[in-house]
């Protein structure tokens, strides 16, 4: 990278829990006042075209070292993605690798990618050039949301490493951010997932090897190459190392965006929203394909592991609050019936199961006296599970049978035609 070398720059790493909205202002000049440059070793070989640097595998070794997972919604290892991608493009006969940034955000809960590009889009576009550099890519796309596509073209005009990255915008729509509807998406401009029988690390752009990372995970990566594994693992837990964005949202005081330690319990999320705005339901952590965790359990962290009893897991760090005002089963059914509609219209048991599986959770919801209702959604459920060519139908079916549990006793009354919030 080319540091503008007569810039003051704080190379001293950020301390606390904000690390990445340091920066006092969006230009490359705040950025490298906040954070200074990149480590010298890597800058040269991100220029487009100059393959993998010497040290690409001490990138990946530091990022294994950190413990750094995709804060996309999947929680893949990020090292493991880098490995794999930069060994089938370096192999004999390899075709040149492809790096995307992916800040589409289709998940209408989340917030936290549009915080960071509206904040710190320096930050993910260091995080794009390292990971080019490490795979050995020259072709670097950055894909996001029309509202934020000219902050994004202009960081990338300011600095004379980037002027090669090419800006996409996202439709809005749920399953866009998907990783290969978002190759699909720069390959032939059409927003739908593909098959996932060959990895992208393996065929992905134009059966090239691809690397599709979620903006914040770009960004961390950018600040564990300069301050290293120790520093980002001195925050957070063992499990879950480092800081993460946090959207809290729902029935709070002040939905925000937060930067937490990971393993933060919910309880202290909400409370840092200014608290519930009434007595708290339920909590749905992960976003639309999450779960619910019960009022009962807020003090659980924000942790795969300790989420896991509740079928939750972080995902892509969203905490929507329920407070005992709003019925569960209609906010439960509602979200449902936005999923079915968000179909790409390309399976069978998504085109049609998911429709049909949220049109009986409607029926619950609205009192129904039907009391097989549950099982058929359950059934429903079982039916469409594993039958996607992506894991739309899996995350629809997770959120629906989470809400029957957690939300059984308002199943109940529902059945009986009375509702604990509205009443008979
Ligand atoms: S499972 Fe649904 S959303 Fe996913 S590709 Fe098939 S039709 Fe599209």
């Amino acid at each position: 990278m080319d540091a503008a070398p007569h810039l003051p720059v704080n190379t001293s790493a950020p301390r606390g829990t904000a690390r990445l909205f340091l920066a006092a202002g969006t230009s490359f000049a705040a950025h490298l006042r906040a954070y200074g440059a990149l480590p010298p070793t890597l800058p040269a070989a991100t220029r487009a075209g100059a393959g993998a640097p010497a040290d690409a595998e001490t990138v990946i070794e530091q990022l294994r070292a950190a413990g750094l997972d995709g804060r996309g919604g999947a929680g893949f290892p990020v090292w493991r993605k880098l490995a794999s991608t930069r060994s089938h493009a370096s192999g004999r006969g390899s075709r040149p690798a492809v790096v995307i940034a992916n800040g589409s955000e289709g998940e209408p809960l989340s917030r936290k990618d549009h915080a960071l590009l509206s904040l710190a889009p320096h930050l993910v576009i260091d995080g794009l050039l390292l990971c080019a550099a490490a795979v050995g890519a020259s072709d670097l796309h950055f894909f996001t949301t029309a509202e934020l596509a000219p902050g994004v073209q202009h960081a990338l005009g300011e600095r004379p490493d980037a002027r090669h990255v090419k800006v996409l915008v996202t439709p809005e729509a749920f399953v866009a951010g998907e990783a290969t509807a978002v190759v699909n998406a720069v390959e032939r401009a059409v927003s739908v997932p593909r098959d996932h029988v060959l990895h992208l690390s393996e065929a992905g752009l134009k059966g090239r090897p691809t690397l599709v990372q979620n903006v914040e995970t770009l960004a961390q990566l950018a600040l564990i190459a300069r301050f290293g594994a120790e520093w980002f693992r001195s925050i957070g837990t063992e499990q879950e190392p480092g800081t993460r964005l946090v959207t809290v949202c729902g029935d709070v005081a002040t939905p925000q965006v937060l930067e937490v330690a990971g393993g933060t319990p919910l309880s202290v999320l909400i409370a840092a929203a200014g608290g519930a705005s009434a007595p708290v339901s339920a909590v749905l952590v992960g976003g639309y394909h999450g779960a619910w965790v019960p009022a009962p359990a807020l003090d659980t962290p924000l942790s795969r592991e300790a989420l896991s009893p509740f079928g939750a897991a972080p995902g892509a760090g969203v905490v929507f609050v329920l407070s005992s005002a709003r019925c569960g089963l209609e906010t439960a059914a509602g979200i449902a019936t936005y999923l079915a509609e968000q179909s790409a219209g390309q399976c069978g048991p998504c085109v049609n199961g998911l429709p049909a599986m949220a049109g009986v959770l409607s029926r619950i919801a609205s009192r129904s006296r039907d009391p097989p209702l549950p099982a058929e959604v359950a059934r429903l459920a079982d039916l469409v599970t594993g039958r996607g060519s992506c894991s739309h139908p899996d995350g629809t079916a997770r959120f629906v049978l989470s809400s029957l549990s957690v939300f059984a006793s308002d199943v109940r009354a529902h059945l009986a035609s009375t509702c604990e919030v509205h009443g008979a």
